[in-house]
């Protein structure tokens, strides 16, 4: 996964348009698309840092700073490919506490919503 994906997943689980995120992070216009779709340009300390990108966007919807700079240093993490948590990052329901792999590629909290990966 690319962490403009994992940036994606995380944005659209918290329900926000790219027009949202840059209204309440204060971004440019074409920014957060810029970050989404910059599949190759992900470099630590260049063009888009994953530090960076995360001060810009952590405050306005769930993000974790080590998934996003172990995606931009080609890591593999395991992702939740319909709400983008991870074992670092666990969805933390009030009533059923942090989420679990329900499959390979989603987790309990997601199954239980029915919300499955595409
Ligand atoms: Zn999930
Ligand atoms: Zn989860």
């Amino acid at each position: 996964m690319t962490p403009g994906r994992y940036l994606a997943l995380r944005r659209l689980a918290a329900g926000l348009s790219r027009a949202d995120v840059e209204s309440l992070a204060g971004l440019p216009p074409a920014s957060v698309a810029n970050l989404e779709e910059a599949a190759g340009g992900w470099v630590v300390g260049k063009l888009i840092d994953p530090a960076t990108a995360y001060d810009q966007l952590a405050g306005v919807f769930p993000l974790c700073p080590i998934v996003l700079r172990r995606l931009a240093t080609r890591e593999t993490v395991r992702i939740c490919l319909a709400c983008g948590c991870s074992e670092m990052d666990a969805c933390d329901d009030e009533e059923h506490g942090p989420c679990s792999w329900a499959g390979p590629a989603h987790c309990t909290d997601c199954e239980r919503k029915g919300v499955l990966p595409e």
